[in-house]
Parts: structure tokens; sequence; C-alpha cells
């Protein structure tokens, strides 16, 4: 005799990277990352009703595994992710990640969904959503370096939301280029492969730094970085791993998503603890300027905050509605009686 199907509502919907690809396609890759971007933002005007702690790092020599939680009162959220950047030379992926969305009033989880492309999304969603803020007006160059995983998701978002029209490309690995290249070939936007970061750099109005190292690097040097520029540097984003000379953070205005953990995780962990920085989230709520002057350098000190994730989750759920883009998970044990859970065991068996 097999054993009863559990009840329709104990069933979770989950989204496999299958089915996350379908939803992508279905809503529009570029539609997807404006809306993102504005789900992101209207999170961030209501930063103070979350529940907030910088994540939950285990770190070993090779990379990180982080627990990203949050929750706004009404619904909780986390993410596993993790960060390798030496695994791509294995072909595997530098960042891998999972997530959950729960109801707050039972605990029961209504999410369970992949979110290497989803935090592709919206780290690119996030970055847009800075840069709508902190980029100089008509922003419409964005030199991008680090040609890896997030690069296409970067740049699509730049140009949906910001209108960018150029795209000036470098690596250190010319294959990477030229994979971002071919992939952003039919966008519209006008690609520039270049040779090194200095040319990349040459007449951008926003640069981003998107490289994978476990070191305190040095992808821009002060010197490289002219007046009035938007630098949006999402790969420092882990003790002992960031992008930028300390010497930019000097002359830069730095904005950052969550003080605690950026002060552990990103560029800033180079600086003095008194070094001066803005919440991000109190530029979109109006409660501190952004970009101020012409000749201001501003810096989005991105490392991934998990209210980024939560947007994105609660996002995906509302787009699944009226879909068949998830398979329903039988991961809740959902006996009749609630405290005969052995009886359902036993009639199992
Ligand atoms: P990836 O490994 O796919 O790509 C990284 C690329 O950087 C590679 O192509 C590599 O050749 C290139 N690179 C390394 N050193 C370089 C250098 N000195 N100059 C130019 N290029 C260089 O990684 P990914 O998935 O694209 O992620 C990029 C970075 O972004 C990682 O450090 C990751 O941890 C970080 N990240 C941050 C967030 C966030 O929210 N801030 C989210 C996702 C990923």
């Amino acid at each position: 005799m097999t054993a009863p199907l559990p009840s329709e509502k104990a069933f979770i919907p989950f989204v496999s990277v299958e089915n996350m690809m379908r939803l992508v396609h279905h809503v529009g890759i570029e539609t997807m990352l404006v809306e993102l971007t504005d789900a992101i933002e209207a999170d961030f005007r209501r930063w103070d009703l979350f529940d907030k702690t910088p994540r939950v790092a285990s770190h070993s020599h090779d990379g990180v595994i982080e627990l990203m939680p949050t929750s706004d009162g009404a619904v909780y959220s986390f993410k596993y992710v993790n960060g390798h950047p030496k695994n791509m030379a294995q072909g595997l992926q530098t960042v891998t990640a999972f997530g959950l969305l729960a109801e707050v009033s039972t605990g029961y989880p209504v999410l369970l969904t992949e979110m290497t492309l989803l935090t592709a999304l919206r780290t690119a969603a996030t970055s847009a959503m800075a840069a709508r803020h902190l980029a100089p007006a008509n922003a419409r160059r964005l030199a991008l370096i680090g040609n890896g995983a997030q690069a296409e998701f970067q740049a699509l978002a730049m140009k949906a939301v910001l209108g960018i029209e150029e795209v000036r490309l470098y690596d250190i690995d010319p294959k990477a280029t030229e994979k971002t290249v071919r992939n952003l070939g039919k966008t519209g936007l006008r690609l520039v492969p270049c040779t090194s970061a200095q040319a990349a750099i040459e007449g951008a109005d926003i640069i981003t730094t998107c490289t994978a190292d476990k070191q305190f690097a040095t992808i821009l040097t002060d010197n490289m970085v002219g007046a009035g520029v938007h630098i949006n540097a999402i790969g420092g984003d882990c003790p002992g791993k960031t992008e930028l000379h300390r010497d930019i953070l000097l002359r830069a205005d730095t904005f950052v998503e969550y003080p605690p953990q950026t002060r552990i995780e990103g560029e800033i962990q180079q600086m003095d603890p008194d070094y001066p920085i803005t919440e991000l989230w109190q530029v979109v709520a109006g409660q501190a300027q952004g970009r101020s002057s012409e000749r201001q350098i501003t810096l989005f000190d991105s490392v991934g905050f998990a209210i980024e994730d939560f947007s994105a989750l609660r996002y995906v759920r509302e787009k699944l509605k009226g879909t068949d883009y998830f398979q329903k998970l039988d991961i809740i044990a959902d006996p009749d009686d609630p405290r005969d859970l052995f009886g359902m065991l036993l009639r199992a068996g």
C-alpha cells in the first residue's frame, strides 16, 4: 500500500534553476531588472521595519559560506550563499545560492528557490538603484572591470534603469571579456573591449568593479579615478577581499548598505572605524543627500544585504502566481491531527 499524499496545503512551491530561467524569460530580462530595482528600492524606503543583522559567515582559506536572514514582521527570508573565487578554475561557480521565504504568523515556508541567478539579478538591480541616486546625471558610459558571472547582469541593469549606452570591458582573462561581448551582442549596447583597467575607465561615468580574488586587490588606484565618477564596487565583499586602493576612499563619498556588515566585509574594512559613510537607504528615503556636485566621486561599497534578497524572493513569489514555473515540494510534515506526527510515520510504514 502506498502512503497517502500529504494534503495540498503542505506543499511548498520550489523554483528550480530551469524554472527560474523560464520565469525570467517570461517576464523579460530587462523588465525584471527594472521591476527588481523598484522592489528593492521600495523595501529600502521602509528600512526601519526590518530585523537586521550582519550575515552569519563561515570563512575558510578558499572562500566563505554565509546565511543572510531578515524579516519585516510579516514575512521572513534567508539566503544560503557562498563565495569561492578559486571555484572557477574547477569549472564551478564562484557564487551559488538558494533561499527561502516564510510566513511569520505560522513559521511555515511559502517559497524555496534557486538564488544563483536571482542573486545576480538582485545584485545588478541594487547596483542600478544605487546609481540612480549617486551617478552623474545623464550617465551613458559604464566601465565594467571583471567580466565573470555577474558582468552581463550588471551591464543590463545599468542600461535598463539608467539608460547606459556604452560598456567598456576589461578582465585579466580576455576569454571572459569575449564571453561578455558575445552575450551582450544583441542588447543594443555599444561594447568596447579594452586591454587594461585604465583603458576601460577612460571617459566612463560609472565604474563597476566585479572581480573575484580573495585578497586586498588593487583593481583601481587613486590616480586612475577622475572627478565626478560613480564607482560601484561589488567584488570586495568579504574580510581580506577588497578591490580599491584606500586613497580612493579618502577622496570619495561612500555609501553602504548595512554599516555593521560593510565595516567587516566592504572596501571600508581598510579604513579607520570613524571613516564617514552614508547609509544608502537614507538617500533612497530622502533623509540624506546622494550626489551633491558634478565633481564629487561617489562610491557604492556594495557587499550584498539580506533585505535585497527578501525583496527578490517576494518579487518571485508574486510573479509565480498564475504560472507553472515551480514544483510542489513535500518539505513540511503535515499530519491530519497536528499532534499525531508519530502516527503519520507509523501509517507510512
Ligand atoms: P566570477 O569568478 O565569475 O568572475 C570574476 C572575474 O573577475 C573573472 O572573470 C576574473 O578573471 C576577473 N578578475 C579577477 N581579478 C581581476 C583583476 N585584477 N582585474 C580584472 N579582472 C579580474 O565571479 P562573479 O560571480 O562574477 O562575482 C564577482 C565578484 O562579485 C565576486 O567577488 C563576488 O563575491 C562578488 N559578488 C558581490 C555581490 C554583492 O552583492 N556585492 C553579489 C554577488 C557577487
